[in-house]
């Protein structure tokens, strides 16, 4: 199975991505260009990924007292990822980047998490330097983010501690003038820190000649004391090791520690730290704490942060859903090869005939089709916000803040549907192949353990919920579920005209009206507690309503083409989704309508 065609259809098709060279960042390219990265990427994908994909899970990294060891293979992949020009695919000319549309750098990046998904911590790198592109100053773009591209170093996200994940506003690590002209030092204003980092990814390899870090950490008030909440919060740039105004190391270690490696999982072939910063095993000129350069003005590090977010969560959601398309095509492989049993007729099954492939069987096909439908659907939707994030950065004004707005409200589900349902897909994966998919011999059971991350970082599950329908739908008044609405039910007057599809824009206009409703009688008593104690069957609903959209979109799409197998089986996933899935809204949906509290009230002792 190749994932190209499948791609293809839906961003030319679909999406008409081309169209984007009409835009005048975009002028250069052509289909062949966007063509030409998609051949490089699947090439590196196929080469330099998917044969180590088993290697990086069994070889986890370790510490050997002084040094992160990681296979070879990550370092070849590494390598191979930076000379292709995709750390800054989206980047101006100017600083040596493709400007590409997101829209296909988020497609060229699919290649890369099918066949490997934790060999190559890329995205972090690219997020990383992206944000000093915008928040930076001359110089930190300079000597770091321009570094952070060529592939030279890496980069880091450094939010999390071991007493602050979902809530940063209680972080502690602290951050303090560093001295006399602490704002005169070149490179930022320069600070001290010192504090502990839980769960860094890449935040200790050898994989590049440097690691930056970029770090949540707070500036005491004038009493020395902390201030309460995020407002409190700042970002730096940490090197680990200390660079002079070109870029040159110093030879200097700046004072961050590996305080230890976490085991996890799945995900393995990304290290995963506890971090000390500022304890003192490296003093730098004598001193405790590490050094870190200001990025942004003070008390604005969240907000920083924040510009960054959308691509990450797009970048998470695309993530889950090429590890559940991953796990697809390896159960067809395997459904279409595995003789196992014999039909059911009206006479009972007949021994003596030879068995038929499990593909053959209904209930077989039913976990087939469902991961099809989850997968490929959430790689529409992923496609549809990055497309999302085009429009916002070049349409025209009242065009782009549409898309801004509507990609605050689609973001928490583009993070959260794949890394729910996509991960189902991989527990289906695992079935199909009934025992042996429970083995080591077989990949899916990887799969799913790496899958399984996906609901817990960049905003757990119920986190992301609560941002939904906390904030997402309110915000504006409401402006931005009038907008998917309104997109929607464009899709649903093209659909109810269609024979083949009037039956499914009609379920999708009642699963839009029970949003709606849903949303309204959840806020009724205005009271916090009540509305968003059920917040995750609310965005379960919202997103199979999404998706159920998305489907009837790509339906219609399919039907102006000639009726081969692949349009068949596109219709077959929809359908599939309509009747299998998209009724499943209304019980999710009652205990956010009528705020059920059987969870939120029953006492601790109780359970
Ligand atoms: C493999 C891996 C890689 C990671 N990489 C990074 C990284 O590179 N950089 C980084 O900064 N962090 C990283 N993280 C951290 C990740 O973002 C956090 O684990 C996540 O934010 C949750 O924090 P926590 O683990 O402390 O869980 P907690 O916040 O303690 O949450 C535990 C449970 O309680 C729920 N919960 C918490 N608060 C609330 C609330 N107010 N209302 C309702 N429910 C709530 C959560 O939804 C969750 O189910 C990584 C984590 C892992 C596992």
């Amino acid at each position: 199975m190749s994932l190209r065609p499948t791609l293809d259809f839906l961003l030319y098709h679909w999406l008409d991505a081309e169209s984007l060279n009409q835009r005048a960042r975009f002028a250069d390219h052509s289909r062949e260009t966007f063509d030409a990265v998609f051949d490089t990427c699947e090439r590196i994908a196929r080469e330099k990924y998917a044969p180590f994909n088993r290697t990086v899970d069994t070889q986890e990294p370790h510490f050997d007292g002084e040094k992160v060891i990681l296979p070879q293979a990550t370092h070849d992949a590494q390598k191979a990822y930076a000379a292709s020009g995709m750390l800054s695919a989206a980047q101006d000319y100017e600083v040596g980047g493709m400007q590409l549309p997101y829209t296909v750098e988020a497609a060229a990046n699919a290649f890369f998490a099918m066949a490997s998904v934790s060999i190559g911590s890329g995205l972090l790198t690219t997020g990383n330097a992206n944000l000093l592109m915008v928040h930076g100053t001359e110089l930190q773009k300079e000597v770091f983010a321009k570094n952070e591209f060529s592939g030279r170093f890496s980069g880091t996200m450094c939010l999390s501690e071991p007493q602050a994940g979902s809530s940063l506003s209680d972080v502690t690590t602290r951050a303090v003038p560093d001295g006399e002209g602490f704002e005169a030092d070149p490179l930022g204003a320069r600070y001290r820190l010192k504090g502990n980092k839980m769960w860094i990814s890449a935040g200790e390899h050898e994989l590049t000649d440097n690691i930056i870090h970029l770090v949540l950490a707070k500036i005491p008030g004038p009493d020395g004391k902390l201030i309460a909440g995020t407002r409190g919060i700042s970002l730096f740039i940490v090197p680990k090791k200390m660079v002079n105004t070109k870029g040159e190391l110093t030879g200097v270690r700046n004072d961050v520690a590996l305080a230890g490696l976490n085991h996890k999982l799945g995900w393995r072939g990304t290290t995963n730290t506890l971090l000390n910063f500022g304890e003192g095993k490296y003093p730098v000129d004598g001193q405790a704490g590490a050094v870190g350069y200001l990025v942004g003005k003070p008390h604005e590090g969240l907000r920083c942060m924040f510009h960054m977010m959308n691509e990450a969560r797009i970048g998470v959601g695309t993530a889950a859903t090429m590890l559940g398309m991953a796990g697809y095509y390896a159960s067809l492989d395997y459904a279409k090869n595995r003789p196992q049993g014999r039909p059911v007729g009206v006479g009972g099954k007949d021994a003596s005939q030879p068995q038929i492939r499990i593909i053959e069987h209904a209930d077989v096909k039913r976990m087939l089709l469902a991961q099809k439908a989850y997968c490929e659907g959430a790689l529409a939707l992923e496609l549809y916000c990055a497309r999302l994030v085009d429009e916002n950065h070049t349409a025209e004004a009242q065009a782009a803040d549409d898309a801004r707005l509507l990609l605050e409200v689609l973001t928490p589900i583009a993070k959260s549907w794949p890394s729910e349902w996509c991960l189902e897909a991989n527990s289906l994966a695992i079935q199909v192949h009934g025992g042996y998919g429970y083995t080591r011999d077989f990949p899916v059971e990887q799969y799913w353990r790496d899958n399984r991350l996906n609901m817990i970082h960049e905003g757990t599950h119920g986190i992301q919920a609560m941002d939904l329908l906390g904030r997402k739908v309110l915000m504006e008044g409401g402006r931005g579920l009038q907008l998917l609405a309104a997109r929607i039910n464009a899709t649903i007057e093209k659909a109810i005209q269609r024979p083949e599809l009037a039956v499914h824009a009609n379920a999708l206009g009642k699963a839009l009206q029970h949003v709606g409703s849903a949303t309204k009688a959840a806020w009724a008593t205005g009271e916090p507690g009540e509305a968003l104690a059920n917040a995750v069957p609310y965005m379960q609903a919202f997103g199979h309503t999404v998706l159920a959209w998305l489907w009837l979109d790509v339906a219609l799409a399919s039907l102006s083409l000639a009726p081969d197998a692949p349009h068949a089986g596109r219709m077959g996933a929809m359908r599939y989704f309509y009747h299998y899935e998209l009724p499943k809204i209304d019980a999710w949906l009652k205990v956010v309508e009528s705020r059920d509290l059987t969870c939120a009230e029953l006492p601790e002792e109780a359970f």
